[in-house]
């Protein structure tokens, strides 16, 4: 375990020059303070979590101090942003600080979300609101836990620096780590600028990085876009099976590794709702809960016309092609594992699409169902779970469908079933209206609640003693707020 100044940086992206990226330094924001720390997270950098308590970790990931080794860079990046593309985005409020070394030799992004003005903030100021960043730490250090590919967030640091959005809050930063910050829309943006030369060294440096085991295939390009589609199907099916709702599945917030990445107004299902969108200024709905498969495959087809100098068209095609079923063999897949069953029959998607139509209808708290459904023998727990239905008629048909579809696998002891269904089930889920109430307390300069449900969070599949309150369905409050779209 290291301290903060044993870090050992290798600069690999900083080090393709200025076509990618722009030196930039930090600016700092006041007063600095400790939010909140995921010593999971800071032991991918093998730093020592006390460390998160020294005055120095503080003022370095608030902007104050930098190490020699850094390199802070803004990347630059294009997008398609709800469909239309914008030609330049780029990094206008995070920056690059570094890539680490960790001991296994694993290299991890320090990205600092929050960090001030660059040449590419357009007309924003450059700064995070502490709202938006426990949302991001949260939903990071959640998804990952729940066994979601995603970016990671190593801790947040609040301020006393005032920052306008709808009302007056404060600016925050977030350290995120990842092993890329290279989005789809790097490669849109030197492809759009006609810059052949540094795109054909972006694919490179990503083969060579990201996807090394590629190079040995007779087409490199081919086998790497082959594994960006694989990891998006398996991603979204992820997401689709345990209720995440992204919220802005633009190109440029989509990693170039597959993993869940620049989380904007996102959202865990409450009720299960397939037309749900959880981002109130997604007027069409576009990045509806359900539309995430297309949209995820739509992206790829950006991504892919970037490639179209290195590839073939028609062997890019027949790659996306792959993304759907691949897609719903992950989402069948797991599923199943949901419902508890342990062999495959060809009628279990319909089993499955019953239930949501089910569920749907009768506004059935998606999560608390898996759970439960593991909690008692099945004849007892659907018996306990018919009241949450209003189509009782239709539910009980299904439960007979279920229960003699449990009957033709080896379902070993209800103990058993229970272990194996709690795997994969959670108890916990960062539901919105729990974030909220940790960003209430926070922002009265109360850490404790957000440190609370990191805590919880980290562990989903598992009781914990004194938890049951954040297993609970919503308030009704709670369950149709409006996270604003600001960030
Ligand atoms: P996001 O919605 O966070 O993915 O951001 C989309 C684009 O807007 C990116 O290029 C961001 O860097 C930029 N951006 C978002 N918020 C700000 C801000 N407050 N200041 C400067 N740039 C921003
Ligand atoms: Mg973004």
């Amino acid at each position: 375990m290291k301290a903060l100044d044993e870090l050992d940086f290798d600069n690999r992206f900083a080090r393709l020059g200025d076509a990618f990226s722009t030196s930039v330094l930090p600016e700092p924001i006041d007063q600095p303070r400790l939010v909140v720390a995921s010593d999971a997270a800071l032991a991918l950098l093998d730093l020592d979590p006390t460390q998160a308590q020294t005055p120095l970790f503080c003022e370095v990931f608030s902007g104050h101090k930098l190490w020699a080794e850094a390199d802070p860079r803004a990347m630059v990046y294009s997008g398609h942003q709800f469909g239309g593309y914008t030609p330049r985005l780029g990094d206008g409020r995070g920056l690059l600080l570094g890539e680490v070394r960790n001991d296994a030799g694993e290299h991890w992004d320090l990205h600092l979300k929050g960090a001030g003005q660059t040449p590419f903030s357009r007309m924003g100021d450059g700064r995070a609101v502490l709202r938006s960043s426990i949302r991001e730490f949260l939903a990071s250090e959640a998804l990952h836990a729940l066994g979601i590919p995603s970016s990671r967030a190593a801790c947040v640091i609040g301020s006393s620096t005032p920052v306008w959005r709808e009302r007056k809050e404060s600016a925050a930063m977030v350290l995120r780590l990842a092993q890329s910050h290279v989005r789809f829309g790097s490669f849109e943006y030197l492809y759009y600028t006609k810059q052949p030369e540094q795109l054909k060294e972006l694919g490179e440096y990503v083969l060579a990085q990201h996807y090394p085991h590629c190079l040995h295939q007779p087409e490199p390009w081919l086998a790497m876009f082959r594994e960006i589609v694989e990891r998006n199907a398996e991603l979204i099916a992820k997401w689709q099976a345990y209720g995440f709702c992204h919220g802005v599945m633009n190109t440029d917030n989509m990693s170039i590794l597959g993993i869940t990445f620049d989380f904007g107004p996102y959202a865990f299902l409450d009720d299960f709702d397939q037309n749900f969108i959880c981002n109130h200024s997604d007027h069409e709905g576009r990045y509806s809960f359900s539309n995430q498969v297309p949209i995820a495959q739509w992206n790829l087809s950006a991504l892919a016309q970037a490639l179209t100098p290195f590839i073939s068209v028609e062997a890019l095609r027949e790659t996306i092609s792959l993304f759907l079923p691949l897609y719903q063999a992950h989402y069948l897949d797991l599923m199943r594992r949901r419902l508890g069953l342990t062999s495959a029959e060809d009628d279990d998607a319909e089993l499955i699409a019953q239930l949501l139509q089910l569920m749907q209808t009768g506004g059935v708290d998606y999560h608390l169902f898996f759970r439960r459904l593991g909690d008692a023998p099945a004849a007892d727990a659907l018996r306990t779970l018919r009241d949450d239905f209003i189509d009782l008629k239709g539910f009980d048909a299904w439960g007979e469908r279920l229960l003699a579809r449990i009957a033709r696998q080896d379902d070993g002891s209800q103990a058993q079933r229970r272990e194996r269904m709690h795997a994969v089930n959670p108890l916990y889920v960062l539901r919105n209206y729990l974030a909220q109430n940790a960003i209430s307390a926070a922002e009265q300069g109360d850490y404790e609640e957000v440190r609370r449900l990191h805590r919880v969070l980290s562990d989903p599949f598992n009781e914990q003693p004194g938890m049951a309150e954040y297993a609970k369905r919503p308030p009704d409050w709670g369950k149709h707020l409006e996270i604003s779209c600001s960030s």
